[in-house]
């Protein structure tokens, strides 16, 4: 079958890749529209130490159902379905607890099995989860990044009212954002990048420049006192540090942004106890898909308009594109015509 096969960094092009093999309890899907995330551009650029290349990307899908396993019971051919890319091993410490996002043998379909960057893609039953009718394939293949939302959220446990300051106006920013603003916190966010901050605000936010009056602003918006969540979505150990100072004693600080490994973040000691602060990482998600699906398929959820669309096999120049510039495109959804 054809695929968007990436050889070694920055080397990806369209070729043969084995057709994959449907097991007892799997489901193969025929990709209909696949979100490239950040993720997926970090083992574009070599940057994951544990990418394994040759490689098929893409854990952001919403395809077709073409062949079911003897074992599946939920789903039939035709079904219009998306992926939900973690599969945990279920022995494992936090498999164990519930939390299989943090499964110590993880497995990532568009990592360490096949992604939906190809004519077709196997996928356990488990992972797969219905598209309601009226829900298009190119917003539906937004679920995967809104339950990182979602998840983030739940972690925070953002609530209606609250002051909730985000960090990094990027694609995971954004799910932040919409998820807490349909909770009905007061959503202010904040970027480096002025034009990504615009977006936001059409998308009801307030927002403040990543600058030095960041902190005296939003002190001076709650009254001296700090944020109730603060959500760091940039993974820059600069904003990381930030969060302490910008958070309300005895509130919630929620780290999303992936810190570069090796990379140390320094936390004000004293006060990490004085302020009692509630420091929580939020990894991948659990069970948040069927609400991201209802969340998109409700109208909600506004962001998937950033959708710039690309056909799967003319797509190998943006990669380079967006390799050079992160910012030059808001969402790419590769399109299989
Ligand atoms: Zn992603
Ligand atoms: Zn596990």
């Amino acid at each position: 079958m054809k695929a968007l096969v990436l050889d070694a960094p920055q080397q990806i092009r369209v070729g043969d890749w084995p057709a994959p093999r449907c097991g007892p309890g799997d489901v193969i899907l025929r990709p209909i529209a696949a979100g490239i995330c950040a993720g997926d551009m970090q083992h574009y650029g070599g940057r994951n130490p544990y990418t394994k290349y040759p490689l098929v990307c893409g854990h952001e899908v919403c395809g077709t159902i073409t062949e079911v396993g003897d074992a599946v019971s939920r789903f039939k051919r035709g079904d219009l379905v998306v992926i939900e890319p973690v599969v945990g091993c279920g022995h494992c410490y936090p498999c164990r607890h519930g939390k299989p996002n943090c499964c110590m043998n993880f497995c990532l379909i568009g990592l360490h099995r096949p992604g939906g960057y190809a004519d077709l893609c196997v996928v356990p039953e488990a992972n797969i989860h219905a598209v309601p009718a009226g829900l298009d394939p190119v917003t539906a293949s937004f679920a995967e990044p809104l339950t990182i939302g979602i998840h983030a959220c739940r972690r925070g446990e953002v609530a209606a009212g609250e002051y909730c300051l985000i960090l990094g106006a990027g694609p995971i920013g954004l799910a932040i954002l919409e998820v807490a603003k349909h909770r009905g916190a007061r959503v202010v966010i904040t970027d480096i990048n002025l034009e990504r901050l615009d977006f936001a605000r059409e998308l009801g936010a307030e927002t403040l420049p990543a600058d030095d009056k960041l902190l005296p602003t939003v002190l001076g918006q709650t009254r001296n006192e700090g944020a109730d969540v603060v959500i760091e979505a940039t993974g820059s150990p600069k904003a990381v540090e930030s969060t302490i100072d910008l958070v309300a004693p005895g509130a919630r600080v929620v780290i999303v942004g992936l810190v570069k490994k090796c990379t140390g973040v320094t936390l004000p000691g004293l006060d990490f106890t004085r302020k009692e602060v509630n420091l929580l990482g939020s990894r991948n998600s659990v069970n948040c898909f069927p609400e991201a699906i209802a969340l998109l398929a409700s109208g909600a959820v506004k962001y998937p308009r950033v959708a710039t669309r690309i056909p799967m096999w003319d797509s190998v120049p943006t990669f380079a594109r967006l390799h050079e510039n992160p910012a030059a495109l808001h969402k790419a959804v590769l399109i299989m015509e």
